[in-house]
């Protein structure tokens, strides 16, 4: 019990310190500071112990909250960094960036009046500030056994599974077609929420545990599936989602239109390396810039044209604010560093100079109808409302859907109508957590539950390991040096 279960009436939430907008568009540096042990226990000290956890049972990784914020509380920050990484493969990485609004925190007894226990904050303490001290993850040598798993793609799924392989004596060798591990935790989700750094850091420690990472190899391309499946105990795939959603309307391929995920990989690139190959052809330096888009997507493009010297960057998105996808906290950092925002407008056409460059987005106003069986309301346009925003360039965030190659059907890895690959948590038909229709092969993240979050990703591919365990044993029991 703490010390005062009363401590939220005397200290209020709050956020670690934030750099102000007019300072922050300046750099592509994290927005948020770090607590220092003062603050993070007393934050962590506003926890009411409640008896139910609903914060955890909020959180997809089931995170043991309660606990760790009272080993805040007390100092214990090796024993608080054990806990929540025995649960987490990336809890640095979830306390910046989860959409804790609708997780944790949305859940969290307190939100109801007083303001939530700031958990995501919190959990990055834990986490960047042992290490920072020393504290290493406790974990027994790889050795145990002499199993290899291939893992295709280093995102939060991929990591996420390794993780728990290499805990359990099981050598996991992680494939990726990119330079660098993370997935969209590098190419995707931009440095002012999330610097690159930290994904490294977050290397060094897999590769402590006995993670392999063969990197710049396609699968499929560099090196045949057939070989991973010859070579390898089993295989798990976390191979993300990377079709673009296009909009469908007039002038879409106008110069001047761009993705927003090339767009923000070119970005990464050059703030990783000013001077690498190109990279100045996707800066909005000096542009009118509109995004099109409401999710998260929208709003990391929109704030990197700001901090790449945008004239004006404006965000159309085709319902109201209320209904909008992204996160709360991130449009309202948006706003605060200068994004303009259209709501209930739906692009209709880009409209082009002679010489074929963007001009404008036609959009017309809608109003919302009743909500569909999944609660959205469907935007319908007003007739005769069409006007033209100006615009120099304008970058298309319209979410991604999966990208299935070819050679899945070879090997009996089944997809649905929407290209999202079959498998689930609890396997039919006494199979393993996520298996696919190939026994060997199991698979998770964004690629079978569709485009969603970090942790939901680092969540399969932890529960896909331990499918991947409890085959191993059927096949041949996992004894230290078996083959
Ligand atoms: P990915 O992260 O996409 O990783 C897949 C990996 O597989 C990639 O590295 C890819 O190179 C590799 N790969 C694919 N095919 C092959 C192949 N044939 N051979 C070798 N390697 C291959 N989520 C949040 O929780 N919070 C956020 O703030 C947030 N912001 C986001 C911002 C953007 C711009 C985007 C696009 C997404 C954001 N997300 C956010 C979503 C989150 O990043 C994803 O849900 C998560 O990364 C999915 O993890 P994954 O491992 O399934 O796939
Ligand atoms: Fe909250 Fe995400 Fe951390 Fe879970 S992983 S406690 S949802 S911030």
């Amino acid at each position: 019990m703490s010390p005062n279960v009363y401590q939220f009436l005397d200290v209020a939430r709050a956020e670690p310190a934030k750099a102000p907008a007019s300072e922050r568009i300046r750099d592509f540096n994290e927005i948020y500071g770090c607590f220092d042990a003062a603050s993070a226990a007393q934050q962590a000290g506003r926890c009411l112990d409640c008896g139910n956890p609903y914060c955890k049972w909020q959180c997809p990784v089931a995170n043991h909250i309660p606990q760790w914020l009272r080993l805040v509380e007390q100092g214990n920050l090796f024993e608080a960094a054990e806990l929540s990484n025995e649960t987490n493969t990336l809890p640095e990485i979830c306390g910046r960036v989860c959409p804790q609004d609708r997780l944790c925190e949305g859940a969290c007894t307190l939100n109801d009046g007083f303001g939530a226990v700031t958990i995501g904050a919190v959990e990055r303490y834990i986490t960047d500030e042992a290490l920072s001290q020393g504290w290493r993850p406790n974990v027994r040598p790889v050795s145990g056994t002499a199993r290899r798993v291939a893992i295709v793609g280093a995102g939060p799924a991929g990591l996420g599974c390794a993780d728990i392989l290499a805990r359990n004596g099981v050598r996991p060798v992680i494939y990726d077609k990119y330079p660098e591990i993370g997935g969209l935790l590098t190419y995707g989700i931009p440095p002012f929420k999330l610097e690159k750094d930290v994904i490294k850091r977050r290397r060094q420690l897999l590769e402590a545990m006995g993670a392999a990472f063969v990197l710049n190899t396609e699968i499929g391309r560099d090196v045949p599936f057939e070989r991973l499946l010859n070579e390898y105990d089993a295989v798990f795939l976390g191979m993300g989602t990377y079709r673009f959603v296009s909009g469908g309307f007039e002038g879409e391929n106008a110069h001047g239109v761009h993705q927003a995920l090339p767009y923000l990989i070119a970005n990464v690139q050059r703030v990783m390396d000013p001077d690498c190959e190109g990279g100045d052809d996707l800066s909005m330096r000096g542009q009118r810039v509109v995004i099109l888009g409401g999710g998260d997507t929208a709003m990391d493009c929109a704030r990197t044209a700001l901090r790449q010297g945008a004239a004006s960057v404006t965000c159309a998105y085709r319902r109201d604010e209320a209904n909008m996808p992204g996160s709360r906290r991130e449009v309202a950092n948006a706003r605060e560093e200068g994004v303009q925002f259209l709501w209930n407008r739906q692009p209709v056409a880009i409209d082009t100079h002679d010489n074929g460059w963007a001009r404008g987005v036609k959009v017309v106003t809608t109003v919302l109808g009743n909500p569909d069986a999944k609660g959205r309301c469907k935007p319908q346009p007003i007739p005769g409302s069409e006007e033209t925003i100006l615009a120099d360039r304008v970058l298309i965030a319209f979410g991604f859907a999966p990208n299935p190659p070819d050679w899945f059907e070879r090997y009996d890895i089944a997809t649905d109508a929407r290209g999202r690959v079959r498998a689930a948590a609890v396997a039919p038909n006494g199979g393993y957590a996520f298996q696919t229709y190939n026994p060997k092969v199991f698979a998770g993240g964004d690629m079978v539950r569709g485009s969603d979050l970090v942790v939901t990703a680092v969540f399969e591919g932890r529960r896909a390991a331990e499918g991947i365990l409890a085959y191993l044993e059927a096949t041949a029991p996992l004894a230290a040096g078996s083959p």
